[in-house]
């Protein structure tokens, strides 16, 4: 049996921002609070998203338009772990055609690698992050390109995107019609995947028995976070409800009904 973990042990955080700190334009309660606290404490945290549409300015603005002060060293998004790991296996010689929007597009410039036009015979990646203006001809020139030995990676796998009172297709809903087109599966970098889990914690400098990933989605924050041996807390924010937690075999270490919940809990555990 595994020893029982407590609240106690926890000595940095990585917590998902869409369903735990927000949801659309909306601040979660107890968010606010939960974030300062933390930067009270000083306990280290980043923001983890496998959201890679956004640039870590545009969050930071969109926080701060929330009353939630991060600066942004605190954010990590799927668009930045697929630049940092392409940064780490590769040079930035390296041709990379992106089907994806700012997010994407500014982590790879960010990292110094140029863009490839479709037409280019040395594109070594094809790079997929959700993009709202996808079309056929892009999702044509990905498949050839990667037919012809271009190596398929995918920012996340996540087949939807939750709006307000409707899902989208995700990233995952891109991914796999490039998959079917091809037949080869991409690598993913984002959550459930160690790519970013292994760049969030050596980012943040604790290590994995001491740090805690939060999220409200069981197939990719809390399987992931078990997957790379963190302290998992779900909140039943969004995503999940009890009723999907008790039927799912992904067992969080700890479940609360808010950020708020969690917020009081770490309060009386740290006093
Ligand atoms: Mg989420």
């Amino acid at each position: 049996m595994p020893e029982a973990k407590s609240l106690e042990q926890i000595k940095g955080f990585l917590i998902d921002l869409d369903g735990v700190l927000y949801t659309g334009n909306e601040p979660m309660p107890g968010a606010r609070a939960l974030i300062s606290s933390l930067h009270g404490k000083k306990l280290p945290f980043l923001l983890l998203t496998n959201n890679s549409t956004l640039t870590p300015t545009q969050y930071v603005a969109k926080l701060r338009g929330l009353g939630i002060e991060v600066d942004e060293g605190k954010i990590l998004t799927s668009a930045q772990a697929v630049a940092l790991y392409l940064h780490e296996v590769t040079t930035p010689a390296s041709e990379i055609y992106v089907i994806g929007e700012e997010g994407l597009y500014s982590a790879l410039h960010k990292e110094s690698f140029s863009l490839a036009k479709s037409d280019n015979k040395d594109v070594r990646f094809v790079v997929v992050g959700l993009d709202r203006q996808l079309t056929y001809q892009k999702l044509l020139d990905a498949s050839l390109l990667i037919q012809r030995g271009a190596t398929f990676i995918g920012c996340n796998p996540d087949k939807t995107l939750p709006l307000e009172d409707r899902l989208a297709p995700g990233n995952g809903a891109i991914l796999a019609a490039l998959e079917a087109a091809t037949g080869v599966s991409p690598l993913i970098v984002g959550k459930p995947e160690s790519i970013i889990f292994d760049l969030a914690i050596s980012r943040l400098g604790t290590s994995k028995e001491e740090t805690a990933m939060i999220g409200d989605r069981l197939e990719t924050d809390i399987a992931g976070g078990r997957n790379a041996g963190l302290i998992t807390i779900l909140t039943l924010s969004h995503v999940t409800d009890q009723h999907e937690l008790e039927r799912s075999f992904i067992e969080p270490d700890f479940t609360f009904d808010s950020a708020e919940e969690l917020h009081k809990a770490l309060q009386r555990s740290y006093a």
